[in-house]
């Protein structure tokens, strides 16, 4: 049976049920983690490159599983977008993120911005600048120590109501930024239309520093392009020294990267604000 394989579809079958039957066990699980509280947020530092220190973070959840242990973001996200469940997920995350960074900062561990990735279902969702408010006030964390992170094709499916949301939630006092910068399919025209604050250069581009050539032309010009619009840029995937030195030497202002630290639990990031005081 296996000789015909190749030719055979049935050959194939077995291995795609499995499949369909992972996610739909994971789809399952998924409905109750919210419930049995086995989401966790782990925090990666984003370092100012002029000073050397912690000015924030980004929060990345991750699903402590019972038999799985922990699973990283891309094995649950998309499903999660898909099944709607990145709503009430996504409120968590922003709930605990908030929550989290008003009590490092009344601990005196601060300044300090926490930025949180926002997926497009819940862009979409009507009562999000009303949900972002009310998580603030309850939280009594500062709009302007938290950021919201958004990728560019968020936009474009209607650009009129891209731009009327962005000021909603720009009126709230928080900081907007662009994630992934460069990876997605649209114009920079975009750029002058929308109140965002932050670009960050998706690693892709900061991977190529270090390689021959002209291959960090893209970062540079990244970073030309924001400060002329007055934005402040992060360098996401900062690996090594030569990386962060390119990018200090090209002006870039934050870097974010395993170089500095990969995401790390709650406590081990406290433990680096207090070592850092
Ligand atoms: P992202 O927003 O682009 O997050 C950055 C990812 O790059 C993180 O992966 C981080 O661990 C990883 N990273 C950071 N520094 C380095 C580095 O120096 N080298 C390399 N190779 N990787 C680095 P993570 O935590 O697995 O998250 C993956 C994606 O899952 C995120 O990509 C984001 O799109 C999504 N995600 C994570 N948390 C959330 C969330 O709370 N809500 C939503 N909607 N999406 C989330
Ligand atoms: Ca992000
Ligand atoms: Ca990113
Ligand atoms: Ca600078």
């Amino acid at each position: 049976a296996k000789k015909q394989g190749r030719n055979n579809t049935q050959f194939y079958r077995p291995a795609m049920n499995e499949e369909a039957l992972e996610r739909l066990r994971i789809e399952g699980a998924l409905r109750n983690a919210l419930e049995r509280d086995e989401f966790v947020l782990h925090y990666q530092p984003q370092v100012d490159l002029d000073s050397g220190r912690i000015v924030g973070m980004e929060a990345l959840i991750r699903w402590r599983h019972p038999e799985l242990g922990m699973v990283q973001p891309d094995r649950f996200i998309g499903l999660a977008e898909e099944t709607g469940l990145i709503v009430p997920i996504g409120a968590w995350v922003l709930a605990s993120a908030c929550a989290q960074t008003q009590a490092w900062l009344a601990a005196g561990l601060g300044p300090l911005r926490v930025a949180v990735n926002l997926s497009a279902r819940q862009f979409n969702e009507p009562k999000l600048p009303a949900a972002i408010a009310a998580v603030l006030a309850s939280s009594g964390l500062a709009p302007d120590c938290l950021e919201l992170e958004l990728t560019e094709s968020l936009f474009m499916s209607d650009v009129t109501l891209a731009v009327e949301l962005l000021h909603q939630l720009k009126g709230l006092g928080l900081t907007l930024s662009i994630d992934d910068f460069g990876t997605g399919y649209s114009s920079l025209s975009y750029l002058r239309q929308f109140p965002i604050d932050v670009l960050k250069i998706d690693r892709s581009f900061v991977s190529d520093i270090g390689a021959s050539g002209d291959e960090a032309a893209i970062v540079v010009s990244i970073i030309a392009l924001a400060h002329n619009l007055k934005l402040r840029v992060v360098a996401e995937g900062v690996e090594t020294a030569r990386q962060l030195d390119y990018l200090w030497r090209n002006g870039c202002d934050q870097m974010q990267g395993f170089h500095f630290s990969p995401p790390v639990p709650a406590a081990v990031f406290e433990q680096m604000l207090k070592d850092g005081k």
